[in-house]
């Protein structure tokens, strides 16, 4: 009630190739109806997107582990600048249900805290567990999230000396039936090749990273419909990884080398093949908030156009997530650039404005 309404003109792309030229926003929701001309107020103008999408994005946590709540809220603050207004949480020891109480923080869509094999993931990050108890773990983080559970798949098995996964396959199909009886779909971190096989077989829903995608699990994922969210960004970061290991652990230092020497090349098979592929940039844990700008254009790298990379992270992100776009009564959460994203990547790193909830925030 009294809220001033917002008068969006220029270029407002409700879709990858569908434009209306005007919008309003009445009570904090969208309107293509005009409203009473009396009640506007205020206006922005340019290109409009959807809020943009991290798939793949920690509020909470950084790399030593959980966080204060005041940088949990700078963390939240830094994407939401960045024009990111939907975080799907990948994981993160903080309990975080105060974000979503703040009419000022993005969306959030939490998946608990990650569940991972014992010793076998970076301290303080996860519940870690045997497989005798993955199926209880799951049915709690899956109540205690939004809708997604977050296991780690695979990690450097050091008996071995090389990634290994961290789960018999028959703890995972429980784990899964378990996740999915409680309302939740499951997502995985996984880096090697033989993980993904173990965890198409129980019937995941999500792969992070999927660096060790090969021919047959492409074709598996493409007919499964399991999605991936590459996390392009922290791929990048595998060389590091690789050296720090190195003198003790040399096979393994060369497999990370070898996988992410064929990012691209494995991820733009898996788009040939029609595998669902969304933005990530794995901020928190190491890497810093408010990069997305920077992973939708690595993924052009794969072979997606500006336009495909843009829909992974708002249009076809926000209907993998079950949320809104650019529609009749949606909550107003979307970006305003100067120019046209679909022909210049660029200009998705300064938007104009960002209005979230209905709000002009920036
Ligand atoms: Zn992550």
């Amino acid at each position: 009630m009294g809220a001033p309404v917002l008068h969006v003109r220029g270029r407002v792309l409700i879709g990858p190739a569908e434009i209306v030229d005007e919008m309003w926003v009445v009570d904090g929701r969208i309107t293509f109806e005009r409203p009473p001309a009396a009640a506007e107020v205020q206006s922005v103008q340019g290109w409009v997107l959807p809020g943009l999408v991290d798939a793949h994005c920690h509020v909470g946590l950084d790399a030593h582990g959980p966080v204060e709540h005041d940088t949990a809220v700078e963390q939240a603050l830094t994407d939401r600048d960045a024009g990111t207004l939907l975080i799907r949480d990948a994981g993160s020891p903080l309990d975080t249900r105060f974000v979503q109480e703040r009419e000022d923080l993005p969306q959030l869509i939490r998946a608990g805290r990650h569940i991972a094999r014992t010793r076998r993931y970076i301290p303080n990050f996860a519940h870690e567990i045997e497989p005798h108890d993955l199926v209880t773990y799951v049915r709690q983080e899956a109540r205690r999230g939004d809708g997604w559970v977050k296991l780690v798949g695979d990690w450097i098995d050091r008996e071995v000396g090389d990634l290994g996964p961290c789960w018999p396959v028959s703890a995972l199909k429980l784990a899964v039936d378990a996740a999915h009886e409680e309302g939740a779909r499951v997502t995985a971190h996984c880096f090697g090749e033989q993980s993904l096989v173990d965890f198409a077989e129980a019937g995941v829903d999500c792969i992070e990273h999927a660096t060790g995608l090969a021919p047959e699990t492409i074709d598996t994922f493409a007919r499964q419909g399991i999605a991936i969210v590459p996390t392009l960004i922290n791929i990048g970061t595998f060389p590091d990884i690789a050296a720090a290991g190195e003198r003790k652990y040399p096979g393994y230092a060369a497999h990370m080398r070898d996988l992410h020497e064929r990012r691209y090349e494995t991820i733009g098979a898996a788009r040939e093949a029609g595998v669902p592929i969304f933005v990530g940039t794995d901020a928190g844990g190491s890497l810093p908030h408010g990069l997305v700008a920077q992973e939708i254009s690595e993924l052009t790298r794969t072979g997606m156009s500006a336009t495909e990379a843009i829909d992974a992270a708002t249009w076809r992100a926000r209907a993998w997530l079950g949320r809104d776009g650019l529609v009749e009564g949606a909550v107003a959460d979307f970006v305003v650039y100067r120019d046209d994203p679909r022909e210049d990547l660029r200009t998705l790193a300064d938007p104009r404005h960002i209005v979230l909830r209905g709000v002009v925030v920036r």
